[in-house]
């Protein structure tokens, strides 16, 4: 009998990682003095159903951004293992590699950058489907077009033949959720979407990703630091803290009664926690 190293991994879920570390080695540092090793995560356990909207909340710093890396396979852990609907993606190479880029994305946080100014929105959104042969130029164009529609930018033929510098922060950050679904992915990893976005419009993202998430069932990595955005749109939450995960599960039940003295305090300190509550 062959012993699983990974037992705990049942193939329910969308997407699991499973006592999972990255550690990224200092290299040299001021007057070629070697820097020291930061544990960026410590042997974290993360599992998303299909159709789910999870939240990994936590302080900067704290390894949000390298879990969301990890998921999406920009990085590869140092130990432990990951897998898309029971399948491990470690070892991923070839043809199943160019399938996993097709069924997982991420959005990142500053709209500002994550566009490249020399494309226009049709060619940002539209460069997904070239890069993975899909569909004949007139397809493709129907497709970009309802899917700009879909993320609110309308007349999404006005927006089509725009470029990033003559859109706003937030229709920016629209254009990457439009770029990011294009595939219809089964899972994308959203960091911190609305950081960088004023509070009205942070919440009309929110919204948006709440409707994609029914209208699409994709499964959601809901990256951020603020537990009421968590609140609003999240269906399970993890806390976490120093690259471990300190507290996870239903929502309403964390805020409601957190278990763990950081999770307090980190309600504690939220200024706006009532305004974006249902
Ligand atoms: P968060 O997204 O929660 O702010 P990150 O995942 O970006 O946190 O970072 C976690 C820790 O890992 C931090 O201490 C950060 O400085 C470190 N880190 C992140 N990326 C790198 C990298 N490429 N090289 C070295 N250290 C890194
Ligand atoms: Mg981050």
């Amino acid at each position: 009998m062959t012993v699983c190293k990974h037992r705990e991994n049942t193939g329910k879920y969308l997407m699991e990682m499973r006592k999972v570390c990255k550690i990224y080695s200092g290299g040299m540092g001021f007057l070629g003095r070697k820097k020291n090793n930061v544990v960026a995560l410590e042997r974290v356990d993360l599992a998303i159903r299909p159709g789910e909207i999870y939240g990994l909340v936590g302080q900067s710093g704290s390894g949000k951004t390298t879990a969301g890396r990890l998921m999406v396979k920009l990085e590869s852990p140092s130990q432990g293992a990951i897998y898309l609907n029971g399948e491990p993606v470690n070892r991923l190479r070839g043809e199943k590699l160019r399938r996993f880029r097709s069924r997982v994305q991420m959005i990142f946080q500053d709209p500002y950058q994550s566009l490249n100014p020399h494309l226009s929105i049709a060619d940002t959104v539209s460069e997904p489907l070239t890069v993975h042969g899909i569909g004949t130029g007139a397809q493709r164009k129907k497709k970009v077009l309802e899917i700009l529609e879909v993320v609110g930018l309308r007349p999404a033929i006005e927006f089509y033949h725009r470029y990033p510098h003559q859109l706003s922060g937030g229709q920016r950050q629209r254009v990457a959720i439009a770029r990011a679904m294009v595939l219809e992915p089964e899972f994308i990893v959203a960091d911190e979407p609305t950081s960088m976005l004023d509070a009205t419009i942070a919440i009309q993202i929110l919204q948006l990703l709440r409707r994609i998430r029914e209208e699409y069932q994709m499964g959601f990595l809901f990256i951020t630091h603020n537990l009421a955005a968590a609140n609003f749109l999240c269906d399970r939450i993890a806390v976490i803290h120093e690259g471990q995960i300190v507290e996870e599960g239903e929502t309403r039940q964390i805020i409601d009664n957190p278990q763990h003295p950081y999770t307090r305090k980190l309600i504690e300190v939220q200024p706006r926690f009532s305004c974006w509550q249902e």
